[in-house]
């Protein structure tokens, strides 16, 4: 991910992450960048849909179905690290297209910088900040890595 911003210093940036739910928290194993065909401003990034639901697919099914699409991030310029207007409706579309098998994707907000990070629970009636936590990851996600 450094990489991708480095890149594409003075636009904004995102993606979609790829992982699985489990015990009340979605467990975050990839992420993508806005692949080749992503349209990039000063104030919004979209994703080239094709590339990252390609990639996604691909990891569902090479893991036979454990991992998918979990949710979204993207850089804030601002530095401003909370679900804007347009998030909240972008997430609300992705989970009534059930674009996730779970009924709420997450939503990572970073600061340009990379220095900070703020994690949202989004479903269709809140959008909740929650913990990030780190953890080992899990001997059967190696293979899918
Ligand atoms: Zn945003």
């Amino acid at each position: 991910m450094i990489f991708i911003l480095s890149k594409y210093k003075r636009v904004e940036t995102g993606g979609a992450l790829v992982g699985y739910y489990s015990e009340q928290a979605i467990v975050i194993i990839h992420a993508t960048g806005p692949g080749p065909r992503g349209r990039r401003t000063a104030t919004s990034v979209i994703v080239d849909g094709e590339y990252t639901t390609e990639f996604c697919h691909n990891l569902n099914q090479l893991s036979d179905g454990y991992l998918y699409y979990v949710g979204d991030w993207h850089v804030h310029h601002k530095g401003i690290l909370v679900p804007s207007f347009l998030d909240k409706k972008a997430s609300k579309i992705l989970i009534e297209s059930k674009a996730s098998p779970i009924p709420c994707i997450a939503y990572l907000i970073f600061s340009t910088n990379m220095e900070n990070v703020r994690a949202y629970n989004m479903s269709l009636e809140t959008q909740d900040e929650v913990e990030i936590k780190k953890c080992l990851t899990p001997e059967w996600v190696l293979d899918f890595l």
